[in-house]
């Protein structure tokens, strides 16, 4: 065999290889179901909450959070936080989140700049969600929203 015909290293087409960078969009955290018709974005603490959350270092995350819902677990969703005042956290797989994390070295001589950047991020998002919940928005939340607010409210102000 010429080696020389097999190139150790082939370039493809990013556009082709459906790989690209930062957050990814991911399935269903319930189900695995690709086909997903919400987002909610979250505090990087949520981790700590949802199921296999244990092993990643939420402190870490950079930027929000998401999680995504199919059609029918959003239903489910909705009823869950603005009927029965429940939490869907436990039940998602934070395997199926999408976020960001910093890289290891980063990570460690910025632990401090961190847990601030988080303490600040976390109070505007608590900010903004006390909004919605209280009807000081321009416009009436959607459900999306709601959910959304009450989800943030409940992460942030747990471990108050
Ligand atoms: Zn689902």
């Amino acid at each position: 065999m010429n080696p020389a015909a097999f190139p150790a290293v082939r370039i493809f087409p990013v556009k082709d290889t459906g790989m690209y960078t930062g957050k990814t969009e991911q399935p269903c955290c319930l189900c695995d179901n690709p086909e997903t018709v919400a987002r909610v974005d979250l505090p990087p603490r949520a981790i700590n909450e949802m199921k296999h959350g244990d092993p990643i270092a939420w402190q870490d995350v950079i930027g929000e959070v998401s999680v995504h819902f199919c059609e029918s677990d959003w239903e489910l969703v909705q009823n869950l936080v603005l009927e029965m005042g429940m939490s869907p956290l436990p039940r998602c797989n934070a395997a199926r989140a999408s976020f960001d994390l910093r890289e290891d070295f980063e990570a460690l001589t910025n632990q401090q700049k961190a847990v601030q950047d988080h303490s600040a991020r976390e109070q505007q998002m608590l900010a903004d969600a006390n909004a919605v919940l209280d009807g000081e928005t321009q416009h009436d939340p959607t459900n999306r929203a709601l959910v959304e607010a009450r989800v943030i409210r409940w992460v942030v102000d747990n471990d108050a």
